[in-house]
């Protein structure tokens, strides 16, 4: 019996049902044709569009809380990107500015940036303030929080 996940498409924001066993071998979105992973971190600034993302995915999402004035989490991002390419497909790698979106800033209570969190079903498992610095380091934290 093969099992389905539901993946939100990065680009169109479509929940689409994807067959498990393909999920490494690149899928597409079924309604805007593109790549339903692309190896970067989704920017969600739009509230609609990270609340489609961490309530329909089936797997987990990670978010970077971050803002652009913020050195540290300037430093972080070529890092993050690095981890998104070796965490996807199984987490979702994103990324949120806190200064576009100051509401999910304030509704997730993020008091400082660079903050990672994870979230699994639409709700958040695991936070880690401060920025990690090595991809490795990144993808290790994501995956030690993740359920077993
Ligand atoms: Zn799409």
């Amino acid at each position: 019996m093969s099992e389905t996940l539901h993946i939100v498409c990065p680009h169109c924001h479509t929940t689409n049902r994807v067959q498990k066993a393909q999920l490494a071998s690149a899928p597409d979105c079924g309604k805007c044709k593109q790549a339903l992973f692309t190896g970067h971190p989704v920017a969600l600034d739009d509230e609609a569009a990270f609340e489609r993302h961490v309530t329909r995915s089936q797997i987990p999402v990670l978010v970077d809380f971050w803002a652009p004035w913020c050195g540290p989490c300037r430093m972080m991002a070529p890092a993050y990107e690095q981890a998104a390419a070796s965490l996807e497909p199984h987490v979702r790698v994103a990324k949120v500015d806190t200064e576009a979106a100051q509401a999910l800033g304030a509704r997730y209570n993020i008091r400082s940036i660079p903050t990672l969190a994870l979230f699994v079903d639409g709700r958040e498992v695991a936070r880690q303030p401060g920025a990690l610095t090595s991809p490795a380091q990144i993808a290790q934290w994501a995956r030690a929080q993740l359920p077993r």
